[in-house]
Parts: C-alpha cells; structure tokens; sequence
C-alpha cells in the first residue's frame, strides 16, 4: 500500500518509477467477501488517496466509514466514547481492506506512462555504491534512488545494513469477519482485556472485522477452537455489546512487535511504511503513518527537484528524515506505552486507567482533542494529506 501510493504520487509528477512487487495484487473477489486484511484509515490517508485518484476508485469497491468509536476497560470501569458529530465531522474514518486500497492504486498507477511495475519480481540485492538493484530473475535496474517500502522484515534495509531497535511483543493479533446479531451501529468498538485489546471494526454490510490481540499461546488456541465455541468467547470477551456473535469466516494470526529503523536514509535509499517502522495496531496507525512518509518524501523529492537536484540526494532524504522520524516515534512510544498500561493487572493502575478513561470522555475540550488526533489532522501535514479545496470528501 505505501510503496503503491509513493510510486503514484511522483509518478504524477513525472518521476521515472520502476514499482517492484513479489506478489501480484488481488484484481478481483466474490461479491460479498471479506478480506481478514483491513485497515482503519484517518482523514490525512483519506485526504492522501483522495489526492491520488485512488479514494474514488476505493468508494467504488468497498468502503465503511464509522462515526463513533468505544473504547472500555476491563480492568476498570472506564470508558470513552466518541462521536464525529461532536466535532461537525462526516465520520471518524474508514474501514478498508488493504486489497482494496492496493488495487485502487494499482489501477491509477496503470494510466501512467513514468511507472514501469515489474510484478511478479522479487528484490533480490543492492548495490548502493553503483545505485543497481538486482532482481531474483538476474534483472538489473539502475537508479537514483532506491525506496525500500518491503514491509516489517525488509529485505532491502537489511542488505542496506540499516539496524532495528524493538522487540516482540507478547502478544499476537487473531483476525477474522464476523456476523453479531446486533447493530454495529457505525461504531468502531475496543475492549481492553489484562490478556490484550479486542477491536470490534463495523463493516457496511453489518458485519464486523476482529483484531483480538491476546497471548501467543491464547492465540494459538483461539485458531484452534470449533467455530462455535470461538463465537461463544467473543461474545464473552466483547460484553456482548453488539449481541451474540453468531458466525465467523477464516481466522488468521499475526505475531506483534514494536521495530524502528535506526536511520530512514542513505545516499541513494530511503525507508517508508513498515519498512521504518512497525507498531501495536491497538490505535490502527500503521498504515496511516506509512501513508504520511510518502506523502513527504513525494514532497521532498519534488521540492529537491525544482532546486535542480536528483533524487537521492542526501539533503532532501534527511529533510524526509527529520519531518517523519521524531512524529512515527512518538505514535511508536504512545501505543507501547498505552499497551503495557492497559495489559497490566496492578489494580492500583487499573484506577487510574479508569479515571484517565472517564475524564477524557467527560471534559469535552479533551475529548475532541483525541478525535482530532485519530482523525490525523494534528500537527504538520505534507501538502498531499491536506484536503483538495472543492472537494467533496
Ligand atoms: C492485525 C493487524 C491489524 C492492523 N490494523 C491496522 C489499522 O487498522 N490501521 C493501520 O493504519 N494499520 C494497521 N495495521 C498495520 C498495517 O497493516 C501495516 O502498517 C501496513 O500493511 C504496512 O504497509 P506497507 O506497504 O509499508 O508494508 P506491507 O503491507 O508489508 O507491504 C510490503 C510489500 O512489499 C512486497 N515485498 C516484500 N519484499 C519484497 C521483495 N524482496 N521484492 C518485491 N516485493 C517485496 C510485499 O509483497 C508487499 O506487497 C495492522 C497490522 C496488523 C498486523
């Protein structure tokens, strides 16, 4: 998704792209499928691909937009609760399965002549002296910049000898659509459990996609549960909030970690998306601070250019650099310490968790505070998250 989105934004600005991808993206699918894969997506991405092309082409396959979210504390009696009416917001964001955003990038990429995508291929090594990458195929490509947007274990900021500071985490993220009986209500719903966070995300066909992030072993034996007896846990675990959970598809599992690169940038290489950096999906940020990293290198490498310089440039990666880094680290350090606070069982913390939750909810220049910070238009935007004047989003 963020390497997609990269390429079209200087692809539109003329740029010569060559888009690597190992795996061919999903064209099509079963009316009425759901994919496991699904991000919540804020303003600032909405804005991103809106500017792209690719939002028009989303809305036209699948989109959910929720206008309230629930967040509630097992170990305490907080909760919190937002609503976009309360800021004049259409809504707080979107649900969207990650092939459907792929695609839709894909699909504006094809009318654009300065991208040649190679796919299948796979990136096999780099060399960075002579700005060469070499495909598994025995393919050499030569360019001014490398982007590595490969996702969390990346290939290429390995062979880059770029380090990674993280760790696992204990806890793994079990994903599946479900059917609850009751009315989502447009409402995105987080239960904080001691074991990890249940996220109940509303789809608009009624249905709702889980990420239940619980132990490794817990995990392990949430897959392996008949169906029945795992929708009878959900209920369990959500409260029954939206009625009993009456039907599940396939369950998948992904191992959690918190990983940042220690550099974004050499002469000729740049990081982006998962690739710099990997974070608890307890806040759904990822993709979204992914989408903001190239939205600014777009803009870096088009202001570099228009001062007469190539891309790849030291000067206009650092400037990348230093605009991404110290925001994705701060989002990293707040939903790390959000997840040890609320997987603690300390009762003396449960209180204060309870009473943090219940302020929030109850003063209301704080409560609009954190719906505009999950709408992602806090802070400094790059010209592409901002929103196209006359547009109606
Ligand atoms: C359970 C779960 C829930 C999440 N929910 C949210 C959410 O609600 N909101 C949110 O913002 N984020 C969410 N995330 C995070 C989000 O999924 C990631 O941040 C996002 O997928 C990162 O996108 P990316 O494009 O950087 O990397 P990836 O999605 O990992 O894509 C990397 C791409 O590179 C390709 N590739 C890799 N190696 C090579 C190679 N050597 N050669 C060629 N191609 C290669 C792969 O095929 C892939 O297409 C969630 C994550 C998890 C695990």
């Amino acid at each position: 998704m963020v390497g997609a989105a990269l390429a079209c934004a200087l692809g539109r600005e003329g740029f010569r792209i060559a888009l690597i991808e190992g795996r061919e993206p999903q064209r099509q699918w079963p009316s009425g499928e759901i994919d496991q894969r699904v991000s919540a997506l804020t303003r600032a991405s909405q804005n991103i691909l809106t500017n792209l092309g690719a939002w028009p082409r989303m809305a036209g396959m699948r989109l959910s937009p929720y206008q309230r979210m629930e967040v509630w504390d097992a170990g305490s009696n907080g909760c919190i609760h937002f609503d976009c009416a309360e800021i004049g917001e259409p809504n707080l964001g979107h649900i969207v399965e990650n092939r459907v955003t792929q695609l839709a990038l894909w699909q504006e990429m094809a009318g654009m002549a300065a991208i040649e995508r190679f796919c299948p291929a796979h990136a096999e090594s780099i060399d960075l002296a002579a700005r060469t990458l070499t495909l598994a195929d025995g393919r050499i490509l030569h360019a001014g910049l490398i982007i590595a947007a490969d996702g969390r274990d990346s290939h290429i900021r390995h062979m880059a000898g770029i380090a990674v500071r993280g760790w696992a985490y204990d806890q793994h993220a079990l994903v599946a659509t479900l059917t609850p009986a009751g009315d989502h209500r447009q409402t995105a719903w987080q239960r904080f459990l001691p074991t990890g966070p249940l996220a109940l995300l509303p789809l608009d066909d009624g249905r709702c996609s889980i990420v239940w992030s619980s132990s490794p072993e817990e995990s392990a034996r949430l897959m392996e549960l008949e169906e029945k007896e795992f929708l009878r846990l959900l209920t369990k675990a959500s409260e029954g909030r939206l009625g009993e959970m009456l039907a599940t598809g396939p369950r998948a599992v992904f191992p959690l970690r918190l990983q940042h690169a220690l550099s974004y940038v050499r002469p000729g290489l740049a990081l982006v998306g998962d690739a710099a950096h990997a974070i608890h999906p307890l806040a759904g940020q990822g993709v979204n601070l992914g989408l903001l990293d190239a939205a600014t290198l777009a803009q870096c490498l088009i202001k570099g250019r228009s001062a007469g310089r190539q891309p790849g440039v030291i000067r206009d990666l650092r400037r990348y650099e230093r605009s991404r880094k110290g925001d994705n680290m701060a989002m990293l350090a707040a939903m790390d310490a959000f997840k040890r606070l609320f997987s603690n069982r300390d009762r003396l913390l449960g209180l204060m968790r309870g009473l943090g939750l219940n302020l929030a909810d109850r003063v209301p220049f704080l409560n609009r505070f954190f719906m505009r910070q999950a709408l992602g238009l806090e802070g400094e935007l790059p010209p592409l998250a901002k929103r196209l004047q006359g547009l109606d989003l």
